[in-house]
């Protein structure tokens, strides 16, 4: 995890890392840094917290300079801590570097260095691979640049770096494996990124460097090589993204705003694709491969955190409507196992950045077996999008608030319609249902709306159960991968503990947990588990349990045995999982901010999970 950023040319660089890293907080925050060079040398400022407190801290000192880097971290090796902190100094004093990734051989290359009479002052892997380029550029006496090359064959990890040289003061050295890193071209300047909110405001035209590839930039000059050393033809992409939609807009937290944003993303994600009065899908990723998807003897949907949620919900759709079997997969441990894929298996990778590190492994794997690879990510551009065969966006707009909302409905969408498509496609759904889920679909965003204009109903509800140690997510069916993404954003946003059940199995255990005190959510809009359902909330009620129920609009069972009840709009159960996740995500954004919490940036969390 972690963001990067770095400048180049006629301006004053800190000001622009400085809001560059800003806009990249939600990647890591637990310690920032910055190395700048001007006329009297190489100054490195770095401290532990978050970037505003770096700010803080350097009111008055001579931060300018017309090249320098910054880094806001996530702590891999070593707490977050001041010395912890990047950008690290190699022991001559000279280079600067900042980190994204891991250096998984890094104990050896300490081990030898120590024995060489290097010492560190840090606990990082980070610090190891400078020193260790450090080495390599006095041995040789050849160039950074040579000396990062030869440096990163013998390193085994992940890693986007950023070098200032203080014998060369107008070029920054990156280099990229298994991390993002963007450079945007400016006029007689370049930009450096994580990711391209750093450079919005100044060029549209960005080069997503790729893995293996080594950077040497100036002010006005751009050269890309390979390890090799081959000179690689920068390719030099347009940004479709604007200020505004990186920004707050009014709201007192990003999560909020994309909370509320969800109306139009899930339009933005239906827009051009679906017509229902036609009765069409379409999507390229899916109409350009639909013999491999059509004739799949299975489906592997892998992914991590809430896209995992968003998989197995696809598993309950598609297993329904295309009649095909599919397998939902942690990344993490799909990549280390040893999975059985055969040839015209079709794997589905779900990741909101696009990034995900365990997520892009897993997808190697499964293309070395002979798998087909769909690709379904948010950031354009980004690895995963590249990795894939094909793929769809879900084009919810850059996802800032570290717990994922907006992002997740607008997998859920594309993930109905690639069902609706392939099930259409392949037979298995009569017209009429196809046609009334795609009507469904269509009146998804106006559904969410109305639910959103009584969110304040939820505010007491929060307030009531705000201080509760523990709380239990329980839905069937469609409702079971909402009630486990409902108790994940409670755990992240307001660090309550929180399980997520099928209500039917939290008799098989969980049920041991309720007492006066528990808070037990269902997730019970109407469907055809409801008298279900009630036995469940009727089991809890017989324990004392605090019941606060999810349900539909005209349900008069459930109101008169809950303690608190929510309603949203009536839909066909296959798509109101879209509807029934938002009041969970509302409900956990008032508790994190009853709490005090950091609702846009939780505890030990990053965004974009770039480390295995
Ligand atoms: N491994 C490095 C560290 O712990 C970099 C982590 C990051 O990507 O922020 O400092």
């Amino acid at each position: 995890m972690c963001g990067i950023v770095g400048y180049v040319g006629p301006r004053d660089a800190y000001p622009i890392i400085i809001t560059g890293l800003k806009r990249q907080e939600y990647r890591g925050y637990d310690s920032t840094g910055v190395a700048l060079i001007n006329d009297t040398g190489l100054h490195v400022f770095k401290k532990k917290g978050k970037v505003a407190e770096l700010e803080q801290s350097l009111l008055g000192k001579p931060v300018n300079g017309n090249i320098g880097i910054g880094h806001t971290r996530w702590a891999t090796h070593g707490e977050p801590s001041d010395v912890n902190a990047h950008p690290h100094q190699s022991n001559n004093g000279k280079l600067a570097m900042i980190h994204n990734g891991i250096i998984e051989n890094y104990a050896q290359l300490k081990s030898e260095l120590t024995k060489k009479g290097y010492s560190f002052k840090s606990e990082t892997d980070t610090e190891v691979l400078l020193n260790f380029i450090e080495d390599i550029q006095k041995n040789t006496q050849s160039p950074l640049e040579e000396a990062v090359r030869i440096a990163l064959k013998r390193v085994s990890g992940a890693y986007v770096i950023l070098l200032l040289d203080q014998d060369n003061p107008d070029t920054i050295i990156a280099a990229r494996k298994g991390s993002p890193l963007v450079i945007g071209i400016g006029k007689g300047e370049h930009f450096l990124g994580s990711d391209a909110t750093p450079m919005l405001e100044y060029t549209k035209e960005v080069v997503y460097v790729n893995d293996y590839e080594i950077a040497i930039i100036k002010a006005g000059e751009l050269i890309l090589k390979n390890l090799g050393n081959e000179r690689q033809m920068p390719y030099i992409s347009s940004l479709d993204l604007e200020l505004a939609a990186i920004e707050k807009g009014g709201f007192d937290h990003f999560m909020l705003k994309e909370i509320y944003e969800q109306p139009s993303t899930i339009y933005d994600c239906l827009r051009g694709r679906l017509d229902a009065e036609k009765g069409t899908i379409t999507m390229k990723g899916i109409q350009d491969n639909i013999e491999a998807l059509i004739n799949a003897p299975r489906y592997i949907i892998i992914a991590c955190g809430t896209s995992w949620h968003a998989a197995l919900e696809a598993e309950y759709i598609i297993e329904e409507l295309c009649r095909i079997p599919v397998e939902v997969e942690y990344a993490s441990e799909f990549r280390y196992r040893n999975p059985i894929v055969n040839k015209g298996d079709v794997i589905i990778a779900i990741s909101q950045s696009g990034e995900t590190a365990d997520t892009l492994v897993a997808i190697e794997k499964a293309k070395e077996q002979g798998a087909f690879i769909f690709g379904i990510v948010n950031v354009v551009g980004s690895s995963i999008s590249r990795a894939s065969h094909a793929g769809a966006y879900t084009h919810a707009g850059p996802e800032i608030g570290v717990a994922s909302t907006k992002a997740f409905t607008a997998q859920l969408t594309v993930l109905m319609m690639i069902a609706l498509k392939i099930a259409k496609e392949k037979g298995t759904i009569e017209q009429s249902r196809y046609i009334e889920l795609l009507v469904e679909l269509e009146n998804i965003p106006e559904k969410v709306d109305a639910i959103l204009k009584n969110g304040d109903l939820l505010k007491p509800i929060a307030q009531k159960y705000k201080d509760a140690i523990n709380a239990l997510y329980l839905g069937r069916g469609y409702n079971f991968p909402i009630a486990l993404e409902g108790a994940l954003k409670l755990k992240e946003i307001s660090y309550i503990h929180a399980e997520g059940y099928p209500a039917a199995e939290m008799k098989h255990g969980p049920i041991a947990l309720v007492d006066t005190n528990l808070p037990v959510v269902f997730v019970a809009t109407k469907d055809e588990y409801h008298a279900k359902i009630v036995s469940n909330i009727q089991e809890i009620k017989a324990r004392k349990g605090k019941v606060i129920a999810i349900i539909t609009e005209g349900d008069d069972i459930i109101p008169a045995m809950a303690d608190d009840v929510f309603f949203v709009p009536p839909a066909n159960e296959v798509v109101a999982p879209l509807l029934s996740v938002i009041p969970l995500q509302l409900l956990s954004y008032y508790i994190g901010v009853l709490k005090g919490c950091d609702v846009d940036k939780p505890r030990n969390l990053a965004k974009s999970v770039t480390v295995e």
